[in-house]
């Protein structure tokens, strides 16, 4: 199918005011990497539970690794929307598992020590995390600790020039074949819990370091994931990453990075469900025409395809928005003396005039099946 209102899809894009022509180039090569060496292969990583380590480096060989991270260290320098670009694409290959595991390694876990590293950790590291070298994880949650990040309770002693880490980590992505562990410990269990936590780096082999075991999951099969057990695993002092008592905060300022990639890989996906359903609905049969002939069918599509472009270009979703608002305003966003009762009437029109709703979905049925 050739749809042309969306430029992750189809031969002509329309130009979008984010996505400039280095990001297009990257967004061929990766959609070329994922036909040609992702989908001929992955059903069987799926399993094998785990993503072959030389797809990994060839990926990194490609620069997917290094997208926004210094030229210095074998990295391109792209924006934000470069990640949004591979995350969407690999999204689209319709293989979570392995889409996962490169975003984890390159976008989620390294991202601690290219934000928070000292400039020996970066030298020493970030070459062969670009080059899919050395495969990151990070390792947050714990078994009885997760949305609650302050929650913790792996802890790491100082002792001398090393610091000493007891704990369980859970979920962990790339837990079992993972060379390099971003590690958060409770450095100061009585400081204030935002105060509490730092950042580890741990090493693949480091005695103490445990896979407890690889854990069997519904889906993203081809990402391995794992319990880790820390039992006296005592690592140098300089593995600590940023601010000794920092490690909350840039916890959460790199889970913003991960909310966006995440984000683009799951509409990469939607549109790639999109894709096969249509392709599928426009030759079906049934009771003397395709699927895509009854209006229910694709004005349901339409719809869907319009919501995930707008979820990609961050659009609005006024009236959605409005509906919600008013409800929060309760009673009194039913009466006129309100500001919101005002705005959502105002609102209204936007699905009527200039094209109504429907007339818009069948302009945008028209063009998906073109
Ligand atoms: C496949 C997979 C891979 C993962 N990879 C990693 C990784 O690489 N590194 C890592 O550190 N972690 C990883 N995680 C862990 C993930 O971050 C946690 O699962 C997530 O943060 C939720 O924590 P939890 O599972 O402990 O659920 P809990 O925190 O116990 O929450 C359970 C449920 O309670 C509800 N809830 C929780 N808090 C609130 C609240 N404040 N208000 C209302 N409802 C609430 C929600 O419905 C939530 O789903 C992974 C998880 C999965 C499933």
């Amino acid at each position: 199918m050739n749809r042309t209102v969306t430029s992750a899809r189809g031969t002509d894009p329309l130009p979008s005011p984010y996505f400039r022509e280095e990001h297009e180039l990257l967004r061929r090569q990766v959609r070329r990497f994922v036909e040609t060496e992702i989908k001929p292969f992955a059903s069987a990583w799926e399993e094998q539970g785990f993503v072959p380590r030389e797809v990994l480096r060839r990926m990194g060989e490609l620069g997917f690794f290094g997208i926004r991270y210094p030229a210095q260290y074998g990295g391109s320098e792209l924006d934000t929307m470069g990640s949004v670009v591979l995350a969407e694409e690999l999204g689209r290959s319709s293989f979570g598992g392995v889409a996962v595991t490169a975003l984890v390694h390159a976008e989620m876990a390294s991202v601690h020590i290219a934000n928070f590293g000292s400039a020996e950790q970066k030298a020493r590291y970030l070459p062969d995390i670009i080059a899919g070298r050395t495969i990151t994880a990070i390792a947050v949650t714990e078994p009885d600790a997760g949305s609650d990040v302050k929650g913790i309770r792996t802890n790491a002693r100082r002792e001398g020039e090393s610091f000493v880490i007891n704990g369980a980590k859970m979920f962990i992505t790339n837990g079992v074949y993972a060379d390099l562990y971003c590690v958060a410990a409770k450095t100061a269990p009585e400081a204030r819990a935002s105060q509490s936590i730092s950042m580890l780096l741990v090493e693949k082999g480091t005695p103490g370091l445990k896979v407890s075991r690889a854990l069997d999951k519904t889906g993203w099969r081809s990402s391995d994931t794992a319990e880790l057990a820390f039992e006296d695993c005592r690592v140098p002092a300089d593995h600590l990453l940023g601010r000794e008592g920092g490690g909350f905060y840039s916890i959460m300022r790199n889970f913003q990075n991960e909310r966006i990639v995440l984000g683009a890989m799951a509409m990469g996906e939607a549109e790639e469900a999109l894709d096969l359903t249509l392709d599928y609905v426009t030759t079906r049969k049934a009771f003397g025409a395709t699927l895509y002939d009854k209006q229910v069918v694709r004005q349901r599509l339409a719809m869907l395809a319009t919501r995930v472009e707008a979820g990609r270009q961050l659009g609005e979703l006024v009236n959605e928005v409005m509906y919600a608002c008013v409800q929060f305003h309760g009673g009194m966003g039913y009466m006129r003396e309100s500001t919101i009762e005002r705005m959502a009437r105002d609102a209204r029109v936007h699905s009527i005039g200039g094209g109504a709703t429907e007339v818009m979905l069948e302009e945008v049925a028209k063009r998906l099946r073109r």
